[in-house]
């Protein structure tokens, strides 16, 4: 498997805002809704995983001390929450940890391992990161072309305002689990043929929460945490894509026993216009003119976002052919300048029976003096007709 920082591409002494830019990168190059590749959601899943654990300093650190494997590992058996690992969760991996001779050595064996996050009594209570969540919201393409603040309401789970996160009714309704002493961690040490073997599991009275609720808050029934509708205001930068995600630190799920919030991702849906299409950072637009008009060379009008804009079509524009407007496009999301506004010219063919007598007749003469083998239409020329004598 590869290891986080190569999933990034950044260097194992990145700075946060390295591994923040290499996120952006990546996960825009494998976003499930934007990218070519076939396995773009693992790819992104990883990404995201990646990104979840390198960014985060204690996970980051955790990350370094175990190693790529061990760290996975533990994340899988849960014992690290959700993306943050904290001291009596960790004490979840592996349920047995044996196979460790001399008793001397492990407490620093386990200090190793884990980080030190546990078995310091009192403390072995862990934190947990909150989950992120997703939400999204639909903009105008004119919203995505100038940048724009938009609010996004959503369920979160915080912690309870009653009782403040712990559970209980009050503070004297909790009591240290007499079980562990508060640890959330039971330890036990046998003699095997193999030599002195230390047990060590998450404690049964209490669950790992190292304390006792005698009494639960009536608000959570003694979760610590209730749904709450939540609002946020969404900085969207000029040239977001559709499908691109801005995340809001701290806006997801609330962490467990005063653990940091997760993010809150912000999913950018970008409405169609029927007049502009958009082709990543150009914008593309077709006009239809007469055929004269092509000939000789017109002035159209084209819509865009700063104003109307007049497009000169040169003398002997083909249909098809495009004319482009440079920088007049969508703004670079990140980087310089605009893509480019391009106008297809179409020539419209007449329909020779919504023409009228003279246009008909100055067509047939068109035709007549441009055409050596030119056979009049017998057809078009009775419908002509009709038309003059009517
Ligand atoms: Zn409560
Ligand atoms: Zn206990």
């Amino acid at each position: 498997m590869e290891d986080y920082y190569s999933v990034l591409g950044v260097a194992r002494d990145a700075s946060q805002e390295e591994i923040q830019d290499a996120y952006r990168e990546k996960a825009k190059e494998y976003h499930p809704d934007i990218s070519d590749h076939d396995d773009a959601e693992e790819r992104f899943k990883r990404v995201k995983k990646a990104y979840e654990t390198l960014s985060d300093g204690s996970n980051r650190r955790q990350y370094d001390r175990l190693g790529h494997r061990n760290y996975e590992q533990a994340d899988k058996h849960g014992a690290t929450g959700d993306g943050g690992p904290g001291g009596a969760g960790m004490g979840g991996f592996g349920g047995d940890f044996s196979g460790v001779g001399g008793f001397g050595g492990m407490e620093d064996v386990f200090d190793a391992f884990f980080g030190g996050g546990m078995g310091r009594g009192g403390r072995g209570r862990g934190v947990s990161r909150g989950r992120d969540l997703r939400t999204s919201t639909t903009i105008d393409l004119e919203d995505a072309y100038r940048g724009t603040e938009t609010r996004v309401t959503y369920i979160r789970t915080t912690s309870c305002p009653e009782c403040g996160g712990s559970g209980a009714a009050s503070e004297d309704a909790v009591s240290t689990c007499p079980e562990c002493s508060g640890s959330g961690q039971q330890r036990r040490i046998r003699n095997t043929p193999q030599g002195r073997v230390m047990t060590q599991r998450t404690c049964t009275r209490c669950r790992g929460e190292g304390r006792i609720v005698e009494e639960s808050c009536e608000e959570c029934g003694g979760e610590g945490r209730v749904d709450s509708r939540e609002s946020v205001e969404v900085d969207i930068p000029p040239g977001v894509g559709d499908g691109q995600v801005v995340r809001i630190r701290g806006k997801g799920q609330a962490g467990e026993r005063g653990g940091p919030s997760g993010d809150l991702h912000v999913e950018i849906r970008v409405r169609n216009r029927t007049d502009l299409a958009r082709d990543g950072d150009d914008l593309l637009y077709e006009h239809e003119i007469t055929f004269p008009r092509a000939v000789f060379g017109d002035t159209v009008e084209v819509p865009h976002f700063d104003g109307a804009l007049n497009v000169e079509v040169p003398p002997g524009t083909r249909s098809g052919d495009t004319l482009r407007l440079r920088g007049k496009g969508m703004p670079r999301l990140r980087g310089h300048g605009s893509g480019d506004l391009h106008v297809k010219v179409q020539v419209v063919t007449p329909d020779p029976g919504e023409l009228d007598g003279d246009a008909l007749e100055a067509l047939q003469q068109f035709s007549e003096s441009t055409d050596h083998d030119f056979q009049p239409d017998q057809g078009l020329l009775d419908r002509f007709r009709e038309k003059v004598l009517r």
